[in-house]
């Protein structure tokens, strides 16, 4: 979803969206079976354009270990600042950055709320998630997953006469 800057001018205008799955075109291991909602407001003045509101979405994310989705509840503020290149100088991004703000350089004259939602969300996803503090994760050599099986892996590198026994069968 875009919002024409030219039509806003000087101006503000608020949002209400949910994103669908296939436009936040997550990474590999990350669901959006709900996609994600956000609300805020665009404000776009002399010094560029601000983007600020809310984003909630419940991903579903591989566990670090043995792969199986874990829900998780992200729910954050953001604030994403714009200015248009002509304003790009070394001292405007000083300034912006003083403030701790996230500023990129506006690209024509439409803001992409999606893509917005998309890279904040982004930015909020932990690095690690495990399905439990203590899973055991899968089988560096079969794949099984140790938290609901057990394979003999383990068993024929500790007791090589079990490895004999089997291959007696
Ligand atoms: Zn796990
Ligand atoms: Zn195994």
């Amino acid at each position: 979803m875009k919002i024409d800057l030219e039509r806003l001018g000087h101006g503000s205008t608020t949002f209400e969206i949910t994103v669908p799955e296939s436009d936040l075109s997550p990474e590999p291991g990350i669901h959006f079976p709900n996609g994600a909602s956000a609300k805020g407001t665009v404000a776009s003045g002399s010094a560029g354009v601000t983007v600020s509101g809310e984003i909630a979405a419940r991903p579903l994310i591989d566990c670090t270990r043995c792969l199986e989705p874990v829900e998780k509840e992200l729910s954050f503020q953001f604030d994403a600042v714009f200015v248009r290149p002509e304003d790009f100088t070394a001292d405007k991004e000083r300034e912006v950055h003083g403030e701790d703000l996230n500023v990129d350089i506006l690209e024509g004259e439409q803001i992409d709320l999606y893509s917005i939602v998309r890279e904040q969300l982004l930015l909020e996803m932990p690095e690690q998630v495990f399905c439990k503090e203590d899973c055991k994760g899968l089988c560096d050599r079969c794949g099984t997953n140790l938290n609901t099986d057990e394979c003999r892996c383990k068993d024929d590198d500790i007791d090589p006469r079990w490895a004999a026994l089997k291959n007696l069968k």
